[in-house]
């Protein structure tokens, strides 16, 4: 077999360990993780990689060497009703390309880890694993709960973790060499080139809000059109907006993604309409205008048809560039293995955000069908896994 086919089979037997026995979810610290650690576990040991878990709970395999540590990874927690190939790929494909380069004497350590949350599915915390490699775990993280009202640290404490010693699990960036990444693209643009693989040039920063109308609630049969103040019809005319704001705008993202209408009755005019908004960029200044553009138009509507905006910010995380030096050294990998080196942004957010605050990082991206991800349909070609496993080895080998 193939080492790619090996990747694939492996990819699908972690796909049934899950949580739910008709659909894959594998939250943080869970019974089906450690499952799954198992199984990984031993894939690393497989490939001569010395197993431990750090106290965040963390899976890592080391592969001892003079000099600096390269880490690769990727998570192994999943989405509700996921795939199989976001997160365990990066994980499986370090692990298998290591495999084969096991009699190869390489002048630097490398670890794989496995990080224990990407998603932040139990507990609402995206990047928890790689934030506390990262030296960057919150510790009030530790007191939140989830649906079972299972706190953070009792889960950590039974899944084999210490949550007394998070800051343990940090690595320091002067050991280190550079964090690189293998995932699935999650998009269609890969597709679109024709390309097995590509190299992230940026992860794109993003900006959360909460955003209502709140107009007067009324009844459909007796209030005439021009005395309404319609919360959704105002919400309507901005999501319209929305979309024509951020095509302007070369490269922008923007997603209304739920909305809740109150009272929401066939015979009520709307009385308020509450959204949600995701504005994404490479460029942060581009962003940021984006979203001045947005509030703009919302008062502009909510002044005109004479309703209350309330704008609620939820947050922003700035754009994380990869390293120029690795993304090169990736690119002559992706030449030398026989490809056009395709340099695309990440409109996902990935563990790599959290490693650069420690280290230079590069992400290699592999063609998946029709960009589809976070679903079952999930796929990726096991030529282009093989491409993916070339070009690593490659650059494993250059680094050198
Ligand atoms: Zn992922």
């Amino acid at each position: 077999m193939s080492t790619a086919a090996s990747v694939l089979e492996r990819c699908a037997a972690l796909g049934r360990v899950s949580e739910e026995p008709e659909r894959l979810v594998r939250r943080y610290a869970t019974p089906a993780m450690r499952e799954a650690y198992e199984l990984v576990g031993g894939w690393m040991r497989d490939a001569g990689l010395v197993v431990r878990e750090d106290a965040a709970g963390n899976l890592i395999g080391r592969r001892d060497g003079p000099g600096r540590t390269l880490v690769l990874g990727s998570h192994l927690d999943t989405v509700v009703d996921a795939g199989r190939y976001d997160g365990p790929l990066g994980v499986l494909a370090a692990i298998a390309v290591l495999e084969r380069m096991w009699d190869r004497a390489l002048p630097y350590a490398v670890e794989v880890i496995a990080f224990a949350d990407e998603e932040g599915v139990r507990y609402g915390t995206t990047f928890l694993g790689s934030s506390a490699v990262a030296g960057r775990f919150a510790p009030a993280w530790l007191a939140l709960a989830d649906d079972d009202g299972v706190t953070m640290a009792d889960a950590l404490r039974a899944f084999g973790g210490d949550p007394d010693a998070i800051a343990s699990a940090a690595l320091r960036g002067e050991d280190l060499l550079g964090y690189v990444e293998v995932h699935i693209e999650q998009g269609p643009v890969l597709e679109r080139r024709g390309a097995p693989v590509g190299l992230v040039t940026t992860i794109t920063g993003q900006t959360h809000a909460e955003v209502g109308f709140l107009g007067e609630a009324g009844h459909a049969g007796t209030v005439p059109m021009n005395a309404r103040r319609d919360a959704l019809a105002a919400a309507a005319e901005w999501i319209v907006a929305v979309e024509a704001v951020a095509r302007r705008r070369q490269g922008t993202v923007a997603t209304v993604g739920m909305i809740e209408v109150d009272p929401g009755a066939r015979n009520v005019i709307p009385g308020a309409a509450r959204m949600t908004l995701d504005v994404r960029h490479t460029s942060n200044a581009v962003r940021r205008e984006a979203i001045a553009d947005l509030r703009a138009e919302a008062q502009r509507i909510a002044a005109s048809r004479e309703v209350e905006l309330d704008w609620d910010a939820r947050g922003e995380t700035a754009a994380v560039p990869t390293s120029p030096d690795l993304a090169d050294r990736l690119a002559d990998a992706i030449e030398a293995a026989g490809h056009a080196p395709e340099r695309l942004a990440s409109g996902a957010g990935h563990d790599a955000v959290a490693m650069a605050a420690l280290t230079e990082i590069a992400m290699l991206f592999v063609r998946c069908e029709r960009g589809i991800s976070h679903n079952p349909a999930e796929a990726v070609a096991e030529a282009d896994v093989a491409v993916a496993l070339d070009v690593l080895e490659r650059f494993l080998g250059d680094l050198a």
